[in-house]
C-alpha cells in the first residue's frame, strides 16, 4: 500500500541509534545537546529545546509565553488538533481565523478584523499561532506587522515547513515569530520516532521551557553550592516532556539529510503539478506564492467533487483498490464536537476552511516514493476524476 507519508531510514540512522544504546546515556545525555546544537545551526536560532513530541513543544511554548485563563489565542482552523489543544492545556481560550484561499494559511486581513471585533467588546488578543500548512509559509511579513501593531505574541507552528524558504531564506521562521515549534513524527520531514522542539532567540523563554520540560525543577550552581549537590527547587508545575538520547542521535543524522529529503519531495510535487493540472476548475494543484519555496510536507489536491458528481469516500475506496491510501488534512478544528460543545463553534463559522476541507485530498509524498508508485497514483487518479 502506498500511503500519504512515510519515514526515510538508512543504515547510518540505525548505526547512530545503536551507538547511543551502547553508551552511558540513554536520556539527558550529550546526544540531546548535540541535536539541539544542530537544530540551532540549521534553523538559525539562538536556543533550541528538544522535547518528546510536537504537541509537548506547543504546550511548553504556551507555558513559557505565560498563556492563562482569560487569554485569547488565535490560530487557523486548518491544522492538526494539537495546535488548538495546546492553547486549552494552558487554560487559555482558542479562537480561529479563516484561511486565505490561495495559500491555505491564516489570512492576516481577517486576523486584524478579529482583533478589532474583540477590541469593541473591550477584549484583547494575547497571541497568534500561524501554521505553515502543507509546507507553505504564512504571510509572515503581514503577521509580524499586526503582532507589532497590537502588541501580540507570534508563534510559528512550523511542523509542516522544515526546509521551506520565505524570501530566499530557509531560516525565516524565527525572523518573524517569537517562538517556533517543530515535530519529528515519522510522517514529518525528519523523524525521531516521536519528538519535537521549540526554537527561540529569547533566553528567558528558553529557560522557562527547559524548566517546564522537566517537572519545573531548578538545579542551579548557586543553590547547589549553598544547600548541597542533591538540591533542587520547584516553583512552578512542570511536566516530563524529555526526549531520549537515541532519538536525538537519529534526529541529528536525519537533519543532515533534510535538504536532500526536501529536494526529493519537490521533485514529486513538480511531477504531480505537471500531470494533475488538467482542468483547474475540476481539480486544483496547490498554489505557491511568489517568494516562497514550498517544503511539501503534504500535497493537497483540491477536487470539486460536486461538479464531477463523485463522493470522496468513493474516490478513497477506488484508490485503495489500486493500492493507494489517500488522506485528508484536515477536518477544520472548530467542527470537532469538543470545540462545538465547549466553545460554541458551528458549521459555516469559517467557510473557506470548510470548503477547502470538502475538496482536499492529500496525495502520497515522501522521499522514497518511487516513480512507479507515483505513476500508479496519477494514472488511477486521473482515470477516476477526468474520465
Ligand atoms: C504533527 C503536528 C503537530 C503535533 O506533533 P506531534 O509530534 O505529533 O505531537 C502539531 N501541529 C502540526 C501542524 C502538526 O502537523
Amino acid at each position: 500500500m502506498i500511503s500519504y507519508g512515510k519515514q526515510t531510514i538508512d543504515e547510518k540512522d540505525i548505526d547512530s541509534i545503536v551507538e547511543v544504546l551502547n553508551s552511558d546515556w540513554l536520556t539527558q545525555g550529550p546526544a540531546v545537546e548535540q541535536f539541539e546544537t544542530n537544530l540551532k545551526e540549521y534553523f538559525g536560532s539562538k536556543y533550541a529545546c528538544a522535547v518528546s513530541n510536537g504537541t509537548a513543544a506547543l504546550h511548553l511554548c504556551g507555558l513559557a509565553l505565560g498563556w492563562k485563563k482569560e487569554d485569547i489565542i488565535l490560530t487557523s482552523p486548518l491544522t492538526f488538533l494539537a495546535t488548538a489543544n495546546s492553547i486549552i492545556y494552558c487554560g487559555a481560550t482558542p479562537d480561529f481565523v479563516d484561511i486565505n484561499p490561495k495559500t491555505y494559511t491564516i489570512d492576516p486581513n481577517l486576523v486584524e478584523d478579529k482583533i478589532k471585533a474583540y477590541q469593541k467588546q473591550g477584549k484583547k488578543i494575547k497571541g497568534i499561532i500561524g501554521v505553515d500548512y502543507a509546507g507553505h509559509p504564512c504571510d509572515w511579513r503581514a503577521l509580524r506587522q499586526i503582532a507589532n501593531k497590537y502588541n501580540l505574541q507570534l508563534v510559528n507552528d512550523n511542523c509542516h515547513a522544515l526546509g521551506a524558504s520565505y524570501f530566499n531564506d530557509k531560516q525565516y521562521a524565527l525572523k518573524y515569530a517569537d517562538v517556533v515549534t517543530q515535530s519529528y513524527h515519522p510522517v514529518k520531514h525528519i523523524t525521531t520516532g516521536e519528538g519535537g522542539s521549540i526554537l527561540t532567540n529569547d533566553s528567558g523563554l528558553d529557560e522557562k521551557m527547559r524548566y517546564f520540560r522537566s517537572h519545573g525543577m531548578i538545579k542551579q550552581d548557586e543553590l547547589i553550592s549553598q544547600y548541597g549537590s542533591w538540591y533542587y527547587e520547584m516553583h512552578q508545575l512542570g511536566f516530563n516532556y524529555r526526549i531520549t538520547d537515541f532519538q536525538c542521535a537519529l534526529g541529528s543524522n536525519q537533519l543532515n539529510r533534510l535538504d536532500s529529503f526536501i529536494s526529493k519531495r519537490r521533485k514529486i510535487a513538480e511531477s504531480y503539478d505537471s500531470l494533475l493540472n488538467l482542468n483547474p476548475e475540476i481539480a486544483c494543484i496547490p498554489k505557491v506564492s511568489k517568494n516562497i519555496e514550498h517544503a511539501y510536507h503534504l500535497y493537497p489536491y483540491q477536487i470539486d467533487f460536486e461538479s464531477i458528481e463523485l463522493d470522496k469516500r468513493e474516490l478513497f475506496s477506488r484508490m485503495k483498490k489500486s493500492g493507494v491510501l489517500l488522506q485528508v488534512h484536515y477536518i477544520p478544528v472548530h467542527l470537532q464536537p469538543y470545540y462545538q460543545k465547549n466553545y460554541g463553534f458551528k458549521k459555516n463559522d469559517f467557510p473557506i476552511s470548510e470548503s477547502f476541507y470538502s475538496k482536499e485530498v492529500s496525495l502520497p509524498i515522501y522521499p522514497t516514493l518511487s516513480l512507479k508508485d507515483q505513476d500508479i497514483v496519477t494514472s488511477s487518479l486521473t482515470k477516476i476524476i477526468f474520465q
